[in-house]
């Protein structure tokens, strides 16, 4: 009897979903360079470490339900309000509030693809159905096309700038564009985990589009300039009406308290975050220019990461990696995700793709 199957019916299209596929983490005890998951670096902020170890003793206690001093440091940091920042356990979680909130079962949900592997995972959880949009040749979303692509059963669409994993960013013009052809009431959702990163001309800024675009949704992140990515917290920023629907379909206290005091102590770090940001973004550079030399062609790195086009060889690729201590993140057929690390680990990186060329020359 102890074997016996559960006579429990799964939702099918639940039971269907493939797993998210994490970036494969490093085994204790051997120098491994972890470049699979878009993390930086460094280790907490002092600031934040001292924020942590005040929570622990009231830990006993339940969080504010209602991140009150986040939500309220969040909005003065943006110059927004604070009914229109939903926090979540991750900006992954908040995405799922979002799409509850507004989707229903048969619903369209249009991305551009490849982009972040938790989307149409996401989507599907929700009971929506996923319609992909190729990214052209150089890895950028092609707005036209997915502008083209809605349809009456569409509810939201999701742009993500920088693109995860190919790089590229969209322009705050195009971003302005699309949502001048969107009808009113599909909501856009526009992820910019990486926007502290972005170096190039008219960066998008979601937030203060959020004050001309009542359909416009902002997905933020602690995990990747803030460097908090253990510490899972993200936030959305939208309109009032949206915001009190995301927030309805949230977990009750999905944010715990040490994240919610880690991420107020890393807002209040803003000249350190953004010499880390700088580091990184100076080692993106760096490898940019050491892997064109090499004869690589990469789409425009304007998050803290490289994609190599690598087709069927990504594996190959990514066990080649591996087997000298990198990890690196492979999309089986498609191509690897490289972020950027320590200086050593993103020099070994450039050496085993150095190689790879070599002998495949
Ligand atoms: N959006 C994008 C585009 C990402 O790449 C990631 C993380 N890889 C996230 C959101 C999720 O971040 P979080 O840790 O806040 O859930």
């Amino acid at each position: 009897m102890a074997n016996a199957r559960t006579s429990v019916i799964l939702r099918p299209d639940i039971d269907a979903l493939p797993a998210y596929v994490p970036g494969e983490r490093g085994t204790r005890g051997r120098q491994v360079y972890k470049l699979s998951s878009n993390e930086v670096p460094f280790p907490i902020l002092p600031a934040v470490a001292a924020a942590l170890s005040d929570v622990g003793p009231d830990l006993n206690r339940y969080p504010d339900m209602h991140a009150t001093q986040l939500v309220e440091a969040l909005a003065a940091h943006h110059g927004t309000k604070p009914e229109r920042i939903t926090v979540g356990n991750g900006s992954v979680a908040v995405l799922a509030h979002v799409l509850t909130a507004v989707c229903e079962p048969g619903d369209e949900v249009v991305m551009a693809w490849r982009s972040f592997e938790a989307y149409p995972i996401a989507v599907q959880v929700a009971g929506a159905r996923a319609v992909q949009v190729p990214v052209d040749d150089a890895g950028r979303h092609d707005l036209d096309a997915m502008a083209a692509a809605i349809t009456d059963r569409t509810r939201a669409v999701l742009l993500c700038s920088p693109n995860n994993p190919t790089g590229p960013a969209l322009t705050q013009s195009e971003v302005r564009r699309f949502l001048g052809t969107v009808p009113p009431g599909v909501l856009v959702l526009l992820d910019e985990a990486y926007l502290e990163f972005v170096r190039q001309d008219d960066p998008t800024d979601g937030v203060a589009l959020v004050d001309e675009h009542k359909n416009l949704v902002v997905l933020r992140t602690f995990s990747k300039a803030y460097g908090l990515a253990g510490l899972r917290v993200g936030y959305a920023v939208a309109r009032r009406r949206l915001t009190t629907g995301f927030r309805a379909a949230a977990t009750p206290f999905g944010v715990n308290s040490m994240a919610l005091a880690g991420a107020v102590a890393a807002l209040n770090c803003q000249d350190q975050v953004r010499d880390r940001v700088e580091q990184v973004v100076a080692e993106r550079t760096r490898v940019t220019a050491a892997l064109a030399e090499q004869g690589w062609q990469i789409p425009d790195p304007q998050g803290n990461f490289v994609w190599l086009d690598l087709g069927r060889r990504a594996t190959a690729f990514a066990d080649a990696a591996r087997a000298r201590g990198v990890l690196v993140r492979a999309f089986a057929g498609e191509g690897v995700r490289v972020s950027m690390g320590e200086r050593e680990g993103n020099d070994l990186f450039l050496d085993i793709a150095a190689d790879w060329l070599r002998d495949r020359a």
